[in-house]
């Protein structure tokens, strides 16, 4: 089989976007990106992600060894303990996590702009902004035309939609598919992290991640994100001269945007919020976070106060259903665009990576003339429907993200947020069971299946 040199097109600069592009650059694959923003810095109010083994070996693979120790030097302190409080504050369960040991076998906390920016390194030429894909179509030469809202085209020979929950590739191309709603919302918001908002954590919380039980069927998640700069953009003091010379020398650092802060989500099912909460922003989406936490431990509801109002943002969780196998053309999907899953398990992201490294490696074997484009995009695709529906379930099944968890009905509700407190009290306790909790936690998003 003679070697082709297959020009790819993406659709989304989102995280599986960005991490497949920068695989087929490295491997001499010529790659456009096209992204709805209009600019970097754009569209991300965020949140912090949660990056494992899985997602940090997919980096490793797909990006310059140079900027994979970027993405390293910008993540936030890692977490050391995964806590489990109730809404008063009181802790319920507390485990050890690992010390970073290595680069890949870790847990990392990633502010997503940061990320964004770590990932646009690089491929400033192949990103193009402000280019809301449409619709496409396939043509009888083989190649693949993706036409855009202003008016434009581009031509290659494979369209991957990595374009994100609300697909128009998977629109046209697998109308069939079902995206639904989880049933719960959230209230994503973030504090700034000063010595006294850090005061207001107990010691354990301010080091840690921490899901808050509450009673009533209101749940929240703590993150503290610690960079290696401060607000102004300058190296701390304490940051090792290796990491202080690759941060000095990155051009991402000034479009970052993200400071010290406490991540502070809060979320329920989606009853208990306002018919127009998707609208909401700023103060009235804090007060609104504010009012459902009102029985909440003072400390709590003075960092929902010291929120930065700009930051809060309302996220409707969104699942998705089992897709059958189809027979696979010049066109496929990566990580959200097929398989959104609710934030559960915290692997979205990871199995985006995931699908990005093994679609890469596919390609690449199409380039080398191992076998047809269309077949690498058969064998990605049988491989990645099975994993990516499976955390698609796992997901739905933790920690009431699904609206219909018993924790938000009305008198079985205080059963289950008892049997939930319970179960993780008895994980943290029992030695055997607190070692296998964390085991699970860094080897769930592993590649055992
Ligand atoms: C609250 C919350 C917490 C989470 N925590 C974690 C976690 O800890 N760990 C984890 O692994 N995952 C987590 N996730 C999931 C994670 O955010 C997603 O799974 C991940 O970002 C998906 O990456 P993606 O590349 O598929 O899509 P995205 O990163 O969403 O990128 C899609 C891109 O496509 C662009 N786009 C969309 N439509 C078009 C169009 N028509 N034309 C051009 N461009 C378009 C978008 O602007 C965007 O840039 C969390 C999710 C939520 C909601």
């Amino acid at each position: 089989m003679s070697a082709t040199a297959p020009h790819v097109l993406i659709v989304g600069a989102g995280t599986g976007g960005l991490c497949l592009a920068h695989g087929l650059r490295r491997a001499g694959i010529d790659v456009s990106v096209y992204e709805r923003h209009a600019t970097r810095a754009d569209g991300l109010l965020g949140y912090r992600l949660g990056i494992g083994p899985t997602g940090s070996k997919a980096l490793r693979e797909c990006l310059p060894p140079e900027l994979f120790d970027v993405f390293v030097a910008t993540c936030a302190r890692g977490p050391s303990y995964f806590n489990v409080v109730t809404e008063r504050l009181r802790r319920t369960a507390s485990f050890t996590l690992r010390p970073e040991t290595d680069d890949v076998n870790t847990e990392r906390s990633v502010a997503r702009m940061v990320l964004r920016q770590v990932l646009l390194t690089g491929l400033e030429d192949a990103v193009h902004f402000g280019r809301t894909f449409t619709r496409y179509e396939q043509r009888d030469d083989g190649t693949v035309t993706a036409h855009f809202a202003d008016g434009g085209t581009a031509t290659g020979d494979l369209l991957v939609a990595a374009d994100g929950t609300h697909s128009a590739v998977r629109r046209q191309y697998l109308p069939h598919a079902v995206v639904r709603e989880a049933g719960t919302i959230n209230i994503a918001t973030r504090v700034p992290l000063t010595a006294h908002t850090r005061a207001l954590l107990p010691e354990r919380v301010a080091r840690g991640i921490s899901l808050v039980f509450g009673a009533g069927g209101v749940m929240g998640v703590l993150h503290v994100m610690e960079f290696k700069w401060d607000r102004r953009g300058d190296i701390k003091p304490g940051v090792s001269d290796a990491d202080a010379a690759l941060l000095r020398g990155w051009p991402g650092l000034p479009h970052t945007n993200t400071h010290d802060n406490i991540n502070f989500i809060v979320w329920s099912t989606a009853r208990r919020f306002p018919p127009d909460v998707m609208q909401l922003r700023g103060e009235e989406l804090v007060r609104l976070a504010r009012e459902l936490t009102r029985d909440w431990h003072p400390r709590l509801r003075e960092l929902l106060a010291r929120s930065d109002p700009g930051s809060a943002l309302p996220i409707k969780v969104s699942t998705t259903e089992p897709v059958a196998p189809w027979k696979s053309s010049t066109v496929t999907l990566l990580g959200d665009a097929i398989h959104t899953m609710t934030p559960g398990r915290g692997v979205g992201a990871n199995t985006a990576l995931r699908d990005a490294a093994l679609l890469c490696r596919q390609i690449r074997a199409a380039a080398a003339g191992e076998k047809t484009l269309v077949q690498a995009v058969a064998d990605y695709e049988a491989a990645m429907l099975p994993y990516g529906f499976a955390r698609v379930a796992d997901s739905l099944a933790r920690s009431g993200t699904s609206g219909s968890d018993p924790l938000y009905r009305p008198v079985i509700g205080r059963l289950a947020l008892l049997g939930a407190r319970a179960y993780f009290g008895v994980q943290s306790r029992v030695p055997r069971l607190h070692r296998r909790f964390v085991d699970d936690f860094y080897t769930y998003r592993g590649e055992d299946d």
